[in-house]
């Protein structure tokens, strides 16, 4: 019997995988959680319904739609959410998107319970803050991010590893110009070729942002310094990464595109079980790696930058970003003004190294406050 789950992000689409695989596996749903009090939060409350059902935002009136359909049992706000995240025995799913992930991230290391965590930006942004909570509450994180549950799985029973190779997709506009991406809309750049994700981890996809965010993603999980992170593009998204040795041998995790594998494996750990997937075979499997333009794709390099000069940096990478995307998703930024505007803030910002998480938060508020005004200016 599985250990019950809470699970954040719930109506987004690590959240929703996670309720299958929860369903799948006949594990106890003690929480689902989700920012917006929707239409679609309720449903999922009369799908579980032995699930406590927490709303963090939303106005009162679109609240009282929840609580009609779910009485008591509806909680809303984000103590309700941080309580949940505190059960102890709990397995905490964060499928929260940006940094808003990290406060309950935090809250379940310190209760000592395991964080599969989806949620990249809790280590970005939070770094060492985040290990200190894992350190003192005796939790443990096992990655859901696929690249990172790879690494995980290899480095089980690897032996030290020299050095991590992160391998990227390469997004929709692999093999472009940058001057071929200066007129690129939102739809184009949603477009992913091998994963179907939400809508910022997509554009992060698409501008390498991501993989940005997955290489301190796995500095932290991992301890291995940035240089021997590496990152290389293989397009057919079948190899997830791989581990180099010191005897020369590489270990590469490899399977299908379907995030319910990574999700499961982070809750059934160090077990396995039958996951309900497509059958995947190598049959007709062409298997290619190319370097980053890294021209094109500035994010990466910014992230590298950001990761070491550390302390306030990657945060001030993330939320940057994350105010960027959402400005090129309104149509207020172009394509290649979201890793300008990253740059911007990285140079204007003043860099501190945080010792809690009320810092983290408030370095995280000013970067967008900065990002913000950064691109007010461009447009
Ligand atoms: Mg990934």
């Amino acid at each position: 019997m599985t250990r019950p789950l809470v699970v954040l992000g719930a109506t987004g689409s690590i959240g929703r995988q996670a309720l299958d695989v929860a369903e799948h596996l006949g594990a106890p749903v003690h929480a689902i959680v989700a920012r917006a009090p929707s239409q679609a939060l309720a449903d999922l409350g009369r799908r579980f319904p032995d699930a406590r059902v927490v709303a963090t935002g939303g106005s009162l009136s679109e609240r009282r739609e929840v609580t009609e359909a779910l009485g008591a049992r509806a909680e809303f706000g984000t103590d309700a959410m941080l309580d949940s995240v505190r059960v102890p025995g709990t397995i905490v799913v964060n499928g929260i998107v940006g940094a808003a992930g990290l406060r309950a991230s935090v809250a379940a290391l310190e209760a000592g319970n395991r964080l599969a965590l989806a949620n990249k930006e809790t280590l970005v942004v939070g770094g060492a803050v985040v290990l200190d909570a894992l350190a003192r509450g005796g939790g443990e994180i096992v990655p859901v991010d696929s690249e990172h549950s790879a690494l995980f799985q290899l480095l089980l029973d690897s032996g030290p590893a020299e050095r991590l190779i992160l391998t990227a997709s390469g997004g929709p506009f692999r093999g472009q110009e940058r001057a071929d991406l200066e007129d690129v809309t939102p739809t184009q750049a949603l477009a992913h070729p091998t994963w179907v994700m939400g809508r910022r981890i997509s554009i992060d996809s698409a501008t390498m942002a991501n993989k940005g965010l997955e290489v301190i993603e796995a500095h932290f999980l991992f301890g291995l310094p940035y240089e021997s992170i590496e990152v290389v593009v293989h397009p057919q998204s079948t190899v997830h990464s791989l581990v180099v040795l010191g005897d020369g041998s590489f270990l590469a995790h490899l399977g299908a595109t379907d995030m319910r594998i990574p999700i499961q494996y982070a809750i059934t750990h160090p077990e396995r079980s039958v996951t309900p997937v497509e059958p995947f075979s190598l049959e007709g499997l062409t298997l290619g790696f190319e370097s980053v333009d890294r021209s094109v794709f500035r994010a990466l390099d910014l992230a590298y930058a950001a990761g070491g000069l550390g302390g306030s940096a990657p945060a001030v990478f993330n939320a940057a970003d994350e105010v960027a995307v959402e400005a090129f998703l309104q149509g207020r930024l172009g394509f290649l003004g979201i890793a300008e505007i990253i740059e911007r803030a990285l140079e204007s910002h003043e860099w501190s190294r945080p010792s809690g998480v009320e810092e983290v938060v408030a370095i995280d508020e000013r970067a967008r406050t900065l990002a913000a005004s950064l691109v007010a200016g461009v447009c």
